[in-house]
């Protein structure tokens, strides 16, 4: 399948072939339309006017293999057949935003607190959030945090994906001088993303966790 949401994270209509159905599960020759990967919700959408109500990717950690669409009843296309595959625009704009917001936090983090552990995030549309193993509370870290973050989105820096030289279903997220593995849909530019607010949570001992919101 041809990740059209790599090559234009910012599209969110396109044309397809099916190329295959069992009952309400459908493949595509390409797509726009995002599977829940490396924290990042799946898009919301239609495949031949049908709302989909599962993505869900085949490949392991970052790398996107293919995906496999279940739609809500099943659908009157055959394989071979050109559908139209649409998403939620608004979704997709405020996932892209906060996806390259919730690395440039880490990397921030990283830069004020030393090394952390990460254990785990996740991208919604509405928030994200990130958990990392440290021992103090974060709480009076955080202005600083959210002041040096929205001073590096202010700092007009571009995010490029970059191919990966081995394996095709891999990208790497690339900014400033920092690189990570990632399969997610991201902004070109940090000054897309606008002013961050961050709120920092307390999930037991050593557990903190920090949630970003976008404020524009
Ligand atoms: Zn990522």
């Amino acid at each position: 399948m041809k990740k059209l949401f790599w090559d234009d994270p910012y599209q969110t209509e396109c044309t397809a072939t099916v190329t295959e159905i069992d009952g309400n599960m459908v493949k595509l020759d390409q797509s726009i339309f995002y599977a829940f990967s490396g924290g990042q919700l799946s898009d919301e959408g239609t495949i031949g006017g049908i709302t989909v109500i599962e993505a869900k990717k085949e490949g392991d950690k970052e790398d996107i293999v293919d995906i496999v669409y279940t739609l809500e009843r099943e659908p009157d296309f055959k394989v071979g057949d050109t559908v139209d595959v649409k998403i939620d625009e608004k979704r997709r704009e405020k996932l892209r935003k906060l996806h390259s917001a919730a690395h440039i936090v880490y990397y921030i983090v990283i830069d004020i607190l030393g090394k952390v552990k990460i254990n785990g995030s996740e991208i919604q549309p509405e928030k994200a959030r990130m958990d990392f193993g440290y021992d103090k509370p974060l709480a009076e870290k955080l202005p600083e945090i959210e002041k040096a973050v929205n001073v590096f989105i202010a700092g007009n820096h571009d995010i490029a994906m970059l191919p990966d030289t081995e394996k095709s279903d891999l990208k790497w997220w690339t900014c400033n001088n920092w690189k990570m593995p990632c399969g997610g849909t991201h902004v070109k530019n940090t000054t897309e993303i606008g002013p961050l607010r961050l709120s920092r949570k307390n999930k037991g001992k050593g557990r903190e966790r920090i949630e970003m919101y976008l404020t524009e």
